[in-house]
């Protein structure tokens, strides 16, 4: 019998790779429901697919923050066993918190968190009645780590995480299985759908000079960051699969390795001192003296010996940063 899945945010990117390399695998052994926003959309989904739905996929409109929409879905697939929920779609917030509307703010609470809250809600009776099933989350380096100009929404996605590391205690004796996977830049629409304002423009002007200075370097180094590390869809979809087949998934995965010494600096230094230090280097003082992008040792080298000593590992993860201070 067939593995079922249902993803959102079918359109484009992660839940689009996702649902066509699931309908065209070639032993026929799953059924996606891959469900998006915006049906006029599906065309990308089946030109991945060579132009023709295949028996393996249903297409379904979803749009996360509908409720009737969201019932109409979950009618269409009552009768068939879900096995897999895949919670993807998502929507980035970018900018200065000052400047950051509430209708914005809202809208990515209402798709990050709100959209999965619902999502799992709608097909989790079904699974804990017979005792199975998976749930996967699309999280993000930004539910484990805050990242500037990201703030609300990094609270979405650490809101995810909590949502998801409380809910996962629960549903063990279900023998559901929960699993976050956290990607870093990954090359999809993401960064060029959301929403961030333009530093020289107006929606700024009444932002203090300081700021917005700090603002246009964080873009000039998180384009740089994207161009050098950003992985291909292809890439991140291994975790997926993974997290889909394995026996017994983890309740966290990251889809790269790369942000790890920094996440290490932040378990190894409680009072977080270390840690924004850390990341005010990495993530704004580089940009701020036009060195030309790099990555700091500390995302390339070893940080510490992660085996001990967390105060030493906090040191020397700080002491591999670039030191700035007197360029
Ligand atoms: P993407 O913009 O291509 O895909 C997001 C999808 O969500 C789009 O298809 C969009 O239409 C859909 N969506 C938005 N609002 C929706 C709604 N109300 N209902 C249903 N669908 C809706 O970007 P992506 O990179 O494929 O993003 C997928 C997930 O990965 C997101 O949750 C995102 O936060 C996460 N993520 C992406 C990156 C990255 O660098 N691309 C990094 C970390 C995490």
């Amino acid at each position: 019998e067939k593995t079922t899945v249902l993803i959102t945010g079918c359109s484009s990117g992660i839940g689009l790779g996702l649902a066509a390399r699931l309908a065209a695998d070639g032993a026929r052994r799953f059924k996606v429901f891959a469900t998006m926003r915006d049906m006029a959309k599906g065309e990308q989904l089946l030109a991945h697919l060579g132009g023709c739905c295949p028996d393996t996929l249903e297409v379904l409109q979803l749009d996360v923050t509908d409720p009737r929409s969201l019932a109409a879905a979950t009618r269409r697939v009552q009768g068939q066993r879900l096995d897999v929920l895949v919670c993807n779609a998502g929507v980035g917030l970018m900018g200065p918190l000052e400047t950051c509307s509430d209708h914005a703010m809202k809208t990515v609470f209402d798709v990050n968190l709100f959209g999965a809250v619902h999502t799992i809600q709608a097909f989790l009776p079904a699974m804990k009645r017979r005792r199975a099933g998976r749930i996967i989350v699309s999280s993000s380096i930004g539910g484990l780590q805050g990242l500037p100009f990201n703030s609300v929404y990094c609270a979405s996605k650490f809101a995810v995480e909590g949502l998801c590391e409380s809910l996962a205690i629960v549903l063990q004796p279900f023998n559901i299985h929960l699993t976050l996977v956290e990607c870093g830049p990954v090359n999809t629409s993401f960064l060029a759908n959301l929403q961030r304002p333009d530093p020289e423009g107006s929606e700024l002007q009444d932002l203090d000079a300081e700021t917005r200075g700090l603002y246009r370097r964080y873009l000039q180094h998180c384009q740089s960051l994207f161009r050098e590390t950003a992985q291909e869809v292809e890439e991140v979809l291994q975790v997926f699969l993974e997290a889909i087949s394995t026996p017994c998934p983890p309740l966290r995965c990251v889809t790269t390795q790369l942000f790890a010494p920094l996440s290490r600096l932040r378990l190894a230094n409680p009072d977080g001192s270390a840690y924004v230090r850390a990341m005010h280097d990495f993530h704004l003082a580089a940009a701020a003296y036009g060195c030309p992008p790099h990555l700091p040792a500390v995302l390339l080298g070893d940080p510490g010996d992660g085996a001990g000593d967390p105060e030493e590992d906090a040191q020397d993860a700080g002491a591999a940063l670039p030191d700035f201070s007197d360029v």
